[in-house]
């Protein structure tokens, strides 16, 4: 018996059969506004779907929303609970669900509600397309060529939370353990922090990207780490990767040795290459010669870092895209926060939900509305109809508020 949410009444649950997604033509999808501005751009954002649905459709199609409750909202309904219970079982029951930005209170021993969330659900992989949109400003000489796709572990490394602060008994344990049981030595105030990396979760990533290059015809998955400094953690995740590759997918992938080995540089027809980089030098990489990148896989801080520098390439989280997944279960989300002060203004630029949105149409294959938007979406910027992030990087473009830049894009795809 749910206390708060209800299910719409017409619609069907997606659900899953033999290890895939069947979509109905009328799903339920789950959706939590979130706070600070997340109200206006889901307000404005939902209204783009669901044009760009009927719109490809013609009425044959529908989502039926669902509303969720995390955050500020679920607090002011469930006592103060910012993480309810039903809403979990709600996203696992219906596969599919989207959310605006939540405000993680300060104080009083609250844990970030995205972590908790990604965490309840062993969402795994959290996937940020990054990709150029032509008229967007962005500070490089070609941002077009800027078209990746990172999947980064969402479960263990340094944010598995395994830290003990200097003068704490626990670390005083684990030093103890360390300097004589293991021979190691650091200096005795050291903070002490644990990074696990283990073969099965780094496996089920790589799996998750390798298979994600090739339902998406991409051309290469590049495998980003520390390995030559953090051997057993993020060399471990290299190599687990290529063991991945070899294992499950070697009649589809080649590694990039290979490539010059047996083929001279030259990639064999149908085939995803394989390689890795390292960490620091993959940020200059990214930014000098991003054309050399497909796939990305990687480890969960590189992952954090690496995310929202590659965005900037492209205008910035204020569009970037992401969700989080597991084996099937998906939440889409908005990537930037509550910005508080814009509250209620219809006033923020909505791109980065509204392009979750689209990544929410691909996921459950409804790719004719997806494209609509993506379509669309360039055609408005180049007109010079944007918010105000957008309006102060470009010259002489109109400053639109957040319905308007929907109502836009809407119009757009209608012409
Ligand atoms: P933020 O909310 O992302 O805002 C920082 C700045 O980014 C804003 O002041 C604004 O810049 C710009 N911005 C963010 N979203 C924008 C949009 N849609 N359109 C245009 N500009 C946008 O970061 P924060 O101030 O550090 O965090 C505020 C709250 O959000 C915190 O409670 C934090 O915990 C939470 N948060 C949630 C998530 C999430 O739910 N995924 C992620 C990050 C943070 P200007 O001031 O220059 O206009």
């Amino acid at each position: 018996m749910l206390q708060h949410i209800r299910l719409p009444e017409t619609g069907e649950k997606i659900t899953v059969e033999d290890g895939a997604l069947c979509v109905p033509k009328n799903p339920i999808i789950g959706y939590v506004e979130g706070d600070g501005i997340g109200p206006d751009i889901t307000r404005a954002s939902m209204r783009v779907w669901e044009a760009a649905v009927e719109l490809a459709y013609r009425g044959d199609r529908k989502i039926h929303w669902c509303e969720l409750y995390m955050g500020e909202k679920a607090g002011a309904l469930y006592d103060g609970n910012y993480f309810p219970d039903e809403t979990l079982e709600v996203i696992q029951d219906l596969t599919v669900a989207i959310k605006g930005p939540l405000s993680t209170p300060v104080g009083g021993g609250f844990r970030s509600l995205n972590v908790s969330l990604r965490q309840a659900l062993d969402l795994y992989a959290c996937i940020r397309p990054v990709r150029y949109f032509e008229g967007v400003p962005s500070p490089m000489r070609k941002p077009e060529e800027v078209d990746v796709v990172i999947f980064r572990e969402n479960t263990e490394d340094v944010y598995s939370g395994i830290e003990f602060p200097s003068g704490s008994s626990e670390n005083e344990k684990l030093a103890k353990f360390l300097r004589e049981e293991l021979d190691v030595n650091f200096e005795l105030d050291a903070g002490l922090g644990v990074k696990p990396v283990s073969a099965a979760r780094s496996k089920r990533l790589v799996r998750k990207a390798i298979q994600y290059a090739i339902d998406n015809q991409r051309r290469s998955v590049t495998l980003v780490h520390k390995g030559n400094i953090m051997k057993f953690t993020e060399g471990a995740f290299r190599a687990w990767g290529y063991e991945v590759a070899k294992e499950e997918f070697s009649d589809v992938t080649i590694t990039e040795d290979e490539v010059w080995d047996k083929f001279g540089g030259g990639i064999p027809e149908g085939k995803i290459v394989i390689k890795d980089r390292i960490a620091d030098i993959m940020f200059q990489l990214l930014q000098l010669r991003p054309s050399e990148f497909d796939v990305i896989a990687t480890t969960n801080l590189n992952g954090d870092y690496l995310s929202d520098a590659a965005a900037a390439e492209v205008g910035g989280i204020g569009i970037a895209p992401g969700a989080n997944i597991a084996d099937h279960v998906a939440v889409f989300e908005a990537t930037h926060g509550t910005a508080p002060k814009y509250s209620n203004l219809d006033k923020v630029n909505p791109s980065s939900l509204l392009l979750s949105g689209v990544m929410l149409l691909k996921y459950i294959q409804w790719t004719e509305a997806a494209e609509l938007i993506e379509n669309a979406y360039p055609n408005v910027i180049r007109k010079g109809r944007v918010t105000y992030d957008f309006a102060r990087l470009m010259n002489g473009a109109e400053i639109v508020s957040t319905s308007d830049f929907a109502s836009a894009i809407i119009d757009e795809m209608r012409s």
